[in-house]
């Protein structure tokens, strides 16, 4: 890995002191060995296989990516940065339509009944007015909040989200022939509630033997939660266990009942059995929508969880924090906390997480992707 590579060469630096050659009899250099970066999960803190006989069979590993900022290689697996892209293949765009914020100034007279609007009313001002998505009153008067449809004169550049070496990640299955998942997006607010559409690109490593330098940069960003900082990963194969409706009714049922009697701030099985962070495999998390469907366009079956772009690496629980950042607490205030705790700056949803789900036995691969 990256920092794995960085590390050595540091410690196989040697000490220089101008043009003073030595003196004294000669003997080995000392050289520091400093240990490889790894982040490592704690060990759980309910034991799940205890607590709910029968589900060790539905145990799944999913790789967590613990993403920390750095300056990654061109070939590396890493977050945002340059992708190894040849230099004569078209780099995606996007001309929308993106969703552009507008403010709609209220007569005086009518600002007076939206004061506090009835749920009639603003049920009404939803249906009535496209886009609509609040009120906003000051001292300045008050504006209808909404957004509209924008289509773009130029295509604006996808900007990278990931580059995954199927050699760094346990979990990543390309297809037979390729090694290297890239994925990017328009940093820009779509039509609808899934974040900003994903593309995948599936390469051969060795075959880009004329890399583009950098990527174009997007001409459009309407949507700063959306970019990204650069990080480096250190992948981490941990076992994950399903959301309570994809086991079978009857166990499903008893974990349910567990997370209802949990006290708040009590560790339970949705918070233990599924890792927090950005990860590759492993099962999805339906917290806002319960189970949904995610079935191929293509084939119509059930498509698989390939890559979760989270908000967040721990939540603030220390179900998933990993044992090297155990001496830190929660605060936005403190640059090493955040550093671990949103290292890659990016947020989906309201501090969600983005699920893209892929079919692979389609040959295009077609993803899917909601937000919870
Ligand atoms: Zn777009
Ligand atoms: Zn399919």
């Amino acid at each position: 890995m990256a920092a794995t590579a960085r590390y050595r060469s540091q410690s196989t630096r040697h000490r220089t002191t101008g043009n003073k050659r030595p003196t004294g009899p000669r003997r080995p250099a000392k050289v520091a060995i400093l240990p490889a970066v790894t982040f490592t999960s704690p060990v759980p803190p309910l034991d799940l296989r205890s607590l709910f006989p029968g589900i060790e069979a539905f145990g799944r590993t999913a790789t967590r990516l613990h993403p920390r900022a750095g300056t990654p290689g061109l070939s590396d697996s890493h977050v945002a940065g340059m992708l190894l892209w040849p230099a004569d293949e078209p780099w995606p765009t996007c001309r929308g339509p993106h969703l552009v914020p507008t403010e709609t100034s209220v007569p005086a007279e009518v600002a007076a009944l939206l004061k506090t609007p009835r749920v009639e009313m603003t049920a009404l001002l939803r249906e009535r007015i496209p886009g609509f998505t609040g009120i906003r009153t000051t001292e300045a008067g008050t504006v209808l909040l909404g957004s509209e449809a924008v289509t773009e004169p130029i295509p604006s550049p996808l900007v990278p989200v990931a580059q995954l070496r199927a050699a760094d990640i346990p979990d990543l299955h390309c297809p037979v022939g390729t090694d290297l998942l890239q994925v990017l997006w328009c940093p820009n607010r779509h039509h609808d509630s899934a974040g900003p559409p994903v593309q995948l690109r599936w390469r051969v490593s060795s075959t880009v033997v004329d890399p583009l330098p950098a990527p174009p940069p997007p001409t459009v960003v309407r949507a700063e939660q959306y970019l990204l900082r650069s990080c480096v990963l250190h992948p981490e194969q941990v076992t994950e266990y399903p959301w309570w409706q994809e086991l079978p009714a009857e166990l499903g049922r008893r974990v349910r009942d567990f997370d209802d009697n949990c006290q708040l701030g009590e560790h339970d099985y949705s918070s233990v059995s599924r890792a927090r962070g950005w990860k590759v495999g492993g099962y999805a998390t339906w917290a806002l929508t319960d189970l949904l469907p995610m079935d191929c366009p293509g084939c119509h079956r059930s498509m698989d969880l390939l890559l979760t772009v989270d908000s967040s690496e721990s939540e603030g629980s220390s179900a998933w924090l990993p044992v090297e950042d155990s001496h830190l607490r929660p605060s936005r205030t403190d640059p090493e906390w955040m550093a671990a705790y949103q290292p890659t700056g990016v947020s989906v949803g309201r501090e969600g997480r983005l699920q893209v789900f892929v079919c692979m036995t389609c040959p295009d691969t077609p993803t899917r992707q909601i937000i919870q």
